[in-house]
């Protein structure tokens, strides 16, 4: 009797072994490696904010049918307690994979450094580019490649980016930092080609390093984030190996601080713009995964096709009125999106925030990982 049973155990075992395994392997199938990975972060731009643009625009974006969910956007106060977060701990979850404390940037909540995507992606062999309409030094590029307990040490990180990131091609907002002379020594001695045109940056294309400051910020920028983008892809695409690419649109996050709600729909826009360049740029290519999210939602924005629903309104392109509500100056808990392109990964089975219902922003970090 005893044997039977133990018989009848080692089957349950094993055919309960066989589906584990079977399950694992299908999550993991559904991940399969790329060459290229490019992820696109608008700050500050929930769910709502693109939906304001689609409306403004009168047109359906692409990328919001891609493969898709929805992300948690807290950070670390305590153990098991979270906050609402800033552009730094938001950006370190995504860059690195660990929940930190507001302010820092790329280390966790005890200071300790962490290793970012673009750490991984030079272990692989790859290309590695920040861009951002942000000056470069900013909480999110910051957060993927440099390590800071103050995000607001922007000499020094702006010098750490320089002197020990794995990041081949640094883009940002030209400034009073990013043009002093500590600055354009210190790329010299770390082998960038300090650029601070758009004719200088774009005959740079061929070099191992450079380090661009344009006029990248906001309406009124001189140089558009898609045409930088443009130039960045030719840049990094002569590494066989491939690479990996953040970039940032910073200012749905600044404009919707101030309400500015036309501000923020034209940053929408902006960034969209550069999902087209990054798309035209793919074309039939199978080797390449775009991610498209936030790291939080500011301003608590609401809005609609009517001018009925909410207080203030807005003249879409149509001419028509929409209208829209700004709840806060402030970021929000809201959760904000995480669109695939290039992957189905099976989002069930990653690791979720309170519910079922959106998982925590430390496994946008964990599919970069898996995609390369
Ligand atoms: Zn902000």
């Amino acid at each position: 009797m005893k044997k039977i049973l133990s018989v009848i155990l080692t089957f349950v075992v094993s055919v309960s072994a066989a589906f584990a395994f079977a399950s694992c392997q299908d999550v993991n199938d559904e991940i399969k490696k790329v060459k290229n990975l490019i992820i696109i972060i608008g700050d500050g731009m929930g769910l709502e904010h693109i939906k304001a643009a689609e409306i403004y625009e009168g047109e359906d974006y692409g990328f919001t049918n891609w493969h898709q969910t929805t992300v948690n956007t807290d950070s670390y106060l305590g153990e098991n307690y979270y906050t609402l977060t800033d552009s730094a701990a938001g950006g370190t979850a995504i860059a690195t994979g660990t929940l930190t404390v507001n302010g820092y940037v790329g280390v966790n909540h005890k200071g300790e450094e962490l290793s970012t995507i673009m750490d991984v992606a030079k272990q692989k062999g790859k290309a590695t580019a920040v861009l951002t309409t942000d000056t470069i030094y900013g909480a999110t590029p910051a957060s993927f490649s440099a390590h800071a307990l103050n995000r607001g040490n922007s000499g020094a990180i702006a010098v750490s980016q320089l002197t020990s990131s794995n990041v081949d091609l640094l883009c940002g907002t030209i400034d009073g930092i990013t043009t002093a002379g500590y600055i354009k020594e210190c790329a010299a001695e770390n082998g960038y080609v300090y650029c601070d045109s758009p004719d200088q940056a774009w005959s740079t294309v061929g070099e191992e390093k450079a380090y661009w400051q344009l006029d990248l910020a906001g309406v009124n920028a001189t140089v558009e984030l898609c045409e930088a983008t443009s130039y960045a892809l030719e840049f990094v695409e002569k590494d066989e190996d491939g690479f990996v690419m953040m970039i940032e649109q910073a200012h749905v996050d600044k404009y919707s601080h101030g309400n500015d709600f036309i501000g923020a729909v034209c940053s929408v826009i902006s960034l969209k713009n550069t999902v087209q360049t990054v798309m035209d740029w793919i074309g039939d290519r199978d080797d390449t995964a775009v991610l498209i999210t936030a790291d939080h939602e500011t301003g608590g924005l609401a809005v609609s096709d009517s001018e009925e629903d909410y207080p203030r309104s807005f003249e879409k392109s149509n001419g028509q009125l929409g209208s829209y509500f700004f709840s806060t100056g402030d970021h929000t808990r809201s959760y904000v999106g995480l669109f695939v392109y290039g992957a189905k990964p099976n989002f069930s089975a990653f690791e979720f925030y309170a519910s079922n219902s959106y998982i925590k922003n430390t496994e946008t970090y964990k599919l970069m990982v898996k995609l390369i």
